[in-house]
């Protein structure tokens, strides 16, 4: 069942085989240097690339520029509070702003800061504020066979062992990433986030959920924990965040916006400092780096995201995708998550050298048979650590069709076929930060 259908449409097309290899070549093999219009299915990210609502486009009209005291902060402060729980909320551009306010004001040098699994910008962030950042996922969370409802929980030994070993004075808070987008989109139970919170007050630390896709999340609760089976997600996603001191979140992912972000916090103390630091880097405290239309459209967004039948749906068609791939042979990591199927690139390619990126040699491919754009999230994107090669294929809420996920699926099948042709890449240029190179490196094939 769709419960919802087009009412303005953009065009896309499948550029000609002879273009996209010209493309890719002059992209220096690295799909962030393509155009957009190169590339007929975009699925680099969920990130801001979704399609927003009648009701969404509406409200934007309402858009109150105010620079102090806005009726549209009002509108996005009462969609916080009632679908999220949360009084005290300020704005910020997007989820990377939202932490720079909060990790910012939290913590100091010399702390250690556990996290289910830290997001690229959120370690950065962290280290930035002087802390270290330890991810404490639990043990299969990145193993792509192993089963598991809840793959993306923390792991509470492992910021015990922390506290034992730095001092629980080090810890200065227990960030949960709801649902864990650095391991595959794995969703978080409410019984781990409920054993996080009662650890976080044995350590008397808040506990921060970086809630980006918590209605994704609520409804993998839905579906595997007995307990909230009658529950609606609205009601689920209350509860979850009903243990968190402070939440960061992108308005890009389930505010279903295509920009913005915000910090909300239970300790008015702490409300207060966060809105000084706030005023300085993101912009004063009821507009915080967004436009009042866009509070406008998120107030909307926010509240759509925790509705059935749209999440229903949202994590549906994920899912519909990776049953599709894995009906065709396609090796996935299983169990899908919320946003995303991931491809096992190390099975998919498995002529291609550990040293010659098969992520991204099939990342390459993708685009090369089927005009499809994916990111890797392996060795090219992480170097140096021991992640498996995964490439991720993101869908953009309420965007794509049946027919393009078909066409997905077709794609990956043809590169699948022709496997034992796919070359291995080399770099040829980078940047001098080793930890963004994936974003501009060059390549070519060896
Ligand atoms: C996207 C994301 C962020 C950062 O948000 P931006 O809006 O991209 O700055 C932080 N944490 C998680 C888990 C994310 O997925």
């Amino acid at each position: 069942m769709r419960s919802y259908l087009s009412k303005m449409v953009s065009s896309t097309r499948l550029p000609p085989r002879e273009e996209r290899e010209t493309a890719i070549e002059a992209a220096g093999y690295n799909v962030f240097n393509l155009d957009a219009e190169a590339v007929y299915i975009d699925l680099l990210t969920d990130s801001g690339t979704g399609t927003m609502s009648d009701e969404q486009w509406a409200a934007l009209f309402r858009g109150d520029e105010a620079y102090a005291g806005s009726s549209s902060f009002s509108a996005f402060e009462d969609a916080v509070e009632s679908v999220m729980g949360f009084e005290h909320v300020v704005p910020a551009h997007q989820g990377r702003g939202a932490e720079n306010v909060l990790y910012g004001t939290l913590f100091e040098d010399g702390d250690v800061v556990p996290n289910n699994t830290h997001f690229d910008t959120t370690r950065a962030h962290v280290a930035n504020a002087g802390a270290n950042p330890v991810d404490c996922p639990v043990e299969d969370a990145m193993d792509p066979d192993a089963p598991g409802d809840f793959k993306g929980n923390l792991d509470l030994d492992c910021v015990r062992a922390l506290a034992d070993e730095h001092g629980a004075e080090s810890i200065p808070a227990i960030v949960l990433t709801i649902t864990n987008n650095s391991a595959a989109g794995q969703p978080v139970s409410v019984e781990n986030t409920r054993e996080a919170s009662a650890l976080a007050e044995e350590l008397d630390v808040p506990l921060v959920v970086d809630a980006c896709r918590f209605a994704e999340n609520a409804h993998f609760v839905k579906q595997r924990e007995a307990e909230f089976a009658n529950a609606s997600v609205a009601e689920i996603a209350r509860e979850q965040l009903s243990y968190a001191d402070a939440v960061v979140m992108s308005a890009k992912k389930d505010g279903i916006t295509n920009i913005g972000g915000f910090v909300a916090v239970r300790d008015p103390d702490l409300f207060e400092q966060v809105k000084q630091r706030a005023i300085l880097y993101e912009g004063f405290t009821t507009y915080g780096g967004m436009a009042g239309r866009d509070l406008e459209a998120l107030a909307v967004g926010l509240r759509e995201a925790v509705e059935d039948e749209y999440v229903t749906q949202r994590v549906g068609q994920t899912q519909a995708l990776g049953d599709a791939l894995d009906a065709a042979g396609v090796p996935i990591y299983q169990p899908v998550g919320g946003h995303a199927v991931y491809l096992d690139a190390e099975k998919m390619v498995p002529e291609v050298p550990a040293s010659q990126f098969p992520g991204q040699a099939l990342v390459v491919e993708l685009y090369r048979q089927g005009g499809v754009r994916a990111v890797e999230l392996g060795s090219f994107a992480f170097p140096g650590t021991d992640r498996p090669e995964l490439v991720r294929l993101a869908l953009p809420r309420r965007t794509y069709h049946r027919e393009h996920i078909d066409h997905v699926v077709e794609t990956a099948a043809a590169v699948l076929e022709t496997a034992d042709s796919v070359p291995g890449y080399e770099i040829v240029a980078e940047p001098p930060n080793e930890e963004l190179r994936h974003f501009s490196a060059e390549l070519k094939p060896v």
